[in-house]
């Protein structure tokens, strides 16, 4: 009985006040309250590099009163270490339970930093984690001119989607694959916040690389319309409204699709696929041009394949 009220006092007392703020790469790493007991830390609205560290992927925590809820952990086991410093300043409750979205490594290299937490993800998220660890590895090692500390970035447990219960705390997750091939997507009832991990990007452009097709992703988004949230927190870029995200992410990847299959619909090279005027509408997007040279490269054989072969994109 004691354990429990003392349990429940030290949710309702403030953490320590902060009296240093939290750096990483020499900037502040800032935590944004979005919602009761919750938060999120917005990554840079850049590429992977070394005057960033990596720090360019969103987190959100949630404060229960049986631990906090971390929801992607960053790009390395260091800066997992500064995210725990500034969580702990917002939450007087250690986290128990890391939930990461997707595969990619800037959502789940920080798991090393939350040793004595859950690990949590689907288990398609898992497989490609596994499939894709050692190339990520080397690839955050080559673009951030860090070392990682590479035994250290372990695979999460599975968990399946549906409603979980997380100590006391509810959560309904759903399996999407839209963006990566493995997306985990979270609603919180209790607050009304979507977390959408890379299945949303806001202000900065969508990552298409590992798209199982950009129809499916529509889709998927379409989906995740019906569940009436009030805020979405997007893998990549400011939380927004749910539908200003959506809206977003959606009329980029539909003039994407429709590009992509009008140039080889002409038989036209890649090349051609490139040397378009991007739309205004997208122009202050960040990494708009950096993001659709990729996905021409990335995806373009998908699309003159499916024309010449009737291949699935
Ligand atoms: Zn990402």
């Amino acid at each position: 009985m004691k354990t429990r009220f003392l349990a429940g006092l030290a949710l309702l007392t403030t953490p320590l006040a902060a009296s240093e703020p939290v750096m990483f790469c020499e900037r502040p790493l800032t935590a944004q309250p979005i919602a009761e007991n919750t938060w999120m830390v917005e990554g840079l609205r850049e590429e992977l590099s070394t005057s960033n560290c990596g720090h360019i992927g969103n987190q959100a925590f949630i404060a229960t009163p049986n631990g906090t809820i971390l929801i992607d952990s960053g790009s390395s086991p260091h800066f997992g270490e500064a995210l725990k410093t500034l969580i702990a300043q917002h939450s007087s409750h250690p986290v128990r339970w890391v939930l990461n979205t997707h595969h990619h490594p800037d959502h789940f290299f920080g798991n090393a930093a939350f040793d004595e937490a859950e690990h949590l993800t689907l288990a398609s998220t898992r497989a490609l984690m596994a499939r894709d660890r050692e190339a990520l590895i080397d690839n955050i090692e080559r673009l951030t001119g860090r070392n990682l500390a590479r035994s250290h970035i372990a695979l999460p447990d599975t968990i399946e989607a549906g409603e979980v219960t997380l100590g006391s705390y509810p959560l309904m997750l759903y399996a999407m694959s839209g963006h990566s091939g493995g997306d985990l997507v979270i609603m919180d009832h209790s607050t009304d916040v979507l977390f959408l991990g890379d299945m949303g990007f806001y202000q900065r452009a969508a990552a298409t690389a590992h798209s199982p097709g950009l129809q499916q992703w529509q889709e998927e988004l379409n989906e995740l319309r019906g569940l009436n949230a009030r805020i979405a927190v997007p893998g990549h870029g400011p939380s927004a409204p749910p539908e200003t995200v959506f809206d977003q992410t959606a009329h980029y990847l539909a003039w994407l699709d429709q590009h992509l299959s009008d140039v080889a619909n002409e038989g036209l090279g890649a090349n051609h696929a490139l040397a378009v005027e991007i739309p205004d509408a997208f122009n202050t997007i960040a990494l708009t041009k950096y993001e659709f040279t990729r996905s021409v490269v990335q995806l373009y054989p998908r699309y003159e394949a499916r024309l010449l072969w009737g291949t699935p994109q």
